[in-house]
């Protein structure tokens, strides 16, 4: 399966038509010579097309699905997730499935059959921070501590983070080639859904307050919006995912965090941004709110939630040289440009803008 030259040729990306995984596709097929096979439920996503790409039509579990996947492949990337935060309290159980159960089989055929894994894992496993735990997230230092059970919140990161250490156990005790990556909040064009649009439930906070910017509705600050997080500009973050692939040597059998630490804002600086850039590009002729909401007038009961996420990246960039580049403000107003093109047209009120 390797090309001539004996590297390897084809990659696989499963979770390919979603946010991350079609940015990833794209990448691949603009900056690399991979051989790609996307591997979704839907595409519509994914906004490339190249004779050096396959669109596998099917979820992972599927019967098969990662059988053929792994077969056909030198390095399978594993993207896909159940991660939005309102899912975790309201449908665990397949939060639980989507982000351990069915991912086990993969693991254990790519140690089998000797193929690289790069696993898309999570900050959240880092669990819960305070706002006086003030360090920044560390790979190989950093304590992990989660909620109670009864705050199912936490379902996603453990699930997560059991993932982790069974990767973590094959590379070890079986031979298994594998980069963990840990992506602190990336944000970017196509990210998530508006609620009533193109899906139901509660998206990430960027989607929900796009939705409440086009709808002309308060900004809602979940207890009052001073948690903190470090955003990164979803190209910042696949580039050092492409960086990653080109450097096998370095990245096997490491867990890396993947964020932008000079990002780092409170949630109600980050609406107040949004607000700003969205008033001067479409003059939308409203007074926006920003309104509190407590956490369980908005996710419902065992909601929790972290303080602060801080990404340490010196592991990153000294195996690399990566750095991320790109602010807030220079990364909001094109954001923001693409939910308007995608949403403005069935949202009422934006006729000829
Ligand atoms: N949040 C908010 N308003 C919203 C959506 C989210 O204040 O409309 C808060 C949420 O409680 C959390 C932060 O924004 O503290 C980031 O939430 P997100 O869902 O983007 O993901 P997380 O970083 O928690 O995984």
């Amino acid at each position: 399966m390797s090309g001539n030259s004996g590297q390897p040729s084809r990659i696989c990306v499963l979770g390919g038509g979603g946010f991350l995984g079609s940015h990833l596709v794209e990448e691949l097929i603009e900056k690399t010579a991979f051989e790609v096979e996307a591997v979704d439920t839907t595409f519509e996503k994914l906004a490339v097309s190249s004779k050096r790409l396959r669109v596998t039509q099917a979820s992972i579990e599927d019967p098969g699905v990662i059988d053929s996947a792994v077969m056909a492949n030198d390095i399978l990337i594993s993207t896909t997730a159940l991660c939005n935060p309102a899912l975790y309290n309201s449908q665990p159980i397949d939060v639980i499935n989507a982000n351990y159960t069915h991912l086990v089989p993969l693991v254990e055929l790519c140690s089998k059959q000797s193929r690289w894994l790069i696993h898309y894992s999570t900050c959240e496993v880092y669990g819960k921070m305070s706002a006086a735990d003030s360090a920044a997230m560390n790979e190989a230092n950093s304590p992990m501590i989660l909620g109670p059970v009864n705050k199912e919140r936490w379902t996603y990161a453990c699930a997560k983070q059991l993932l982790e250490r069974l990767i973590w156990a094959y590379g070890k005790h079986a031979g298994l080639a594998f980069t963990i990556i840990r992506p602190f909040n990336v944000i970017g064009p196509r990210m998530d859904f508006i609620p009533g649009i193109d899906g139901e439930g509660v998206p990430r906070v960027l989607a929900c307050f796009m939705k409440a910017l086009l709808k002309r509705e308060p900004l809602q600050l979940v207890e009052g919006g001073g948690n903190r997080r470090a955003f990164i500009y979803v190209k910042d973050f696949t580039q050092a995912v492409l960086e990653i692939i080109g450097n096998p040597g370095r990245c096997q059998g490491e867990i890396l965090n993947i964020g932008n630490p000079a990002n780092d804002v409170t949630i109600s600086e980050l609406a107040e941004k949004m607000v700003k850039v969205f008033q001067t590009r479409y003059k939308p002729q409203h007074e926006y709110r920003l309104q509190s909401v407590t956490a369980e007038e908005f996710y419902g009961p065992g909601y929790d939630d972290s303080e602060v996420r801080i990404p340490d990246i010196e592991k990153i960039s000294k195996l690399l040289k990566w750095q991320p580049v790109t602010t807030l403000d220079q990364m909001l107003p094109t954001v923001i440009e693409d939910y308007f093109t995608r949403y403005a047209s069935d949202i009422s009120g934006w006729g000829g803008q």
